[in-house]
């Protein structure tokens, strides 16, 4: 054999070593990075949604879903509102991804608009990141229920996003429960509700999965402040909420709640988490890391064990 061709067998020999050694540790790399999840990349899409008008809310959750390589359909809808008077057209986009294809049906949603004037960090961008990273993380699991994951659009002004997704609800899909996420990046609490009401009895059995198997502190109430989880409850179809507050927030949210959301004389009265909410100052500098990670761990678990245990 010429020198010339052996060094070429020899060559092509090494090359194919180098790509066989190359590749599967560049796959494993990008295995690894699908199963990275962490405090901090929750806080980075909150810090990327904060700040963002409407629409470029919207933008973001749609960009990202393109990232991850995920489809998904947009839901547009107007509604007009009336106060003093006045006739405003809003328009709005819910943006669901699908998964899963069963005829029992789970919703996970998080509302993605903010009040005017507020960066909505806590107020939902924390919401909007968990179920990204839901998205994100789960995007090759195997449902044994189709899971619709839910950025609700325009629930400051009303629970308009969801209303419009639960009057478009397909119901040959038998609705199995909604898992509702809003306020999930201060304190060090998971906060569960509305419980009772004949509502919950299915999603409350695996919450409580959840809260033994993670041993995080944990507090359930029947009052419990108003969010998208309230236009399921009135179709009425199986809802849940999960927030994170502080310790001590609890009873104090509660009693505010029992008022009506009426103004707080006493500011010893005011929950830590109503301090910068609705305000210029809902940042994320205010939250940490660490309550989105508990509340996504929470609620992946609660997810998990209600598609492997209902049938
Ligand atoms: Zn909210």
């Amino acid at each position: 054999m010429p020198p010339l061709k052996k060094l070429i067998i020899f060559g092509g020999v090494l090359l194919a070593v180098i790509v066989i050694i190359i590749f599967p540790s560049k796959k494993t790399t990008e295995e690894k990075f699908d199963v990275l999840e962490s405090g901090e990349t929750l806080i980075n899409y909150v810090k990327e949604i904060e700040g963002k008008p409407p629409a470029g809310r919207r933008q973001f959750i749609k960009e990202k879903l393109i990232q991850f390589a995920v489809p998904f359909t947009v839901m547009p809808f107007d509604t007009v509102l009336r106060s003093g008077g006045r006739h405003d057209t809003l328009h709005g986009e819910n943006i669901i991804v699908t998964m899963g294809a069963r005829k029992r049906k789970i919703v996970v949603g998080a509302h993605c608009d903010a009040v005017p004037n507020a960066p909505g960090a806590n107020d939902n961008g924390s919401g909007v990141a968990l179920i990204l990273e839901l998205i994100r993380t789960l995007k090759s699991h195997e449902f044994n229920h189709t899971v619709d994951f839910c950025f609700f659009d325009l629930e400051e002004s009303g629970l308009i996003g969801s209303a419009v997704y639960v009057q478009r609800y397909d119901h040959s899909f038998t609705p199995v429960a909604m898992i509702n996420l809003d306020v999930e990046g201060t304190g060090d609490e998971i906060f569960v509700g509305p419980v009772g009401g004949g509502d919950d009895d299915i999603i409350m059995k695996y919450i409580h999965e959840a809260r033994d198997e993670r041993q995080f502190p944990y507090e359930e109430n029947e009052i419990y402040p108003g969010s998208d989880h309230e236009s399921f409850a009135r179709a009425p179809m199986e809802n849940i909420s999960i927030s994170m507050v502080a310790k001590g927030d609890v009873e104090k949210l509660v009693k505010w709640t029992k008022t009506g959301y009426r103004n707080i004389e006493n500011p010893d009265d005011v929950p830590v988490v109503l301090k910068v909410m609705h305000t210029p100052e809902d940042k994320s500098e205010y939250m940490t890391p660490e309550a989105l990670y508990m509340s996504y761990q929470f609620t992946k678990t609660t997810l998990i064990s209600l598609d492997d245990g209902e049938p």
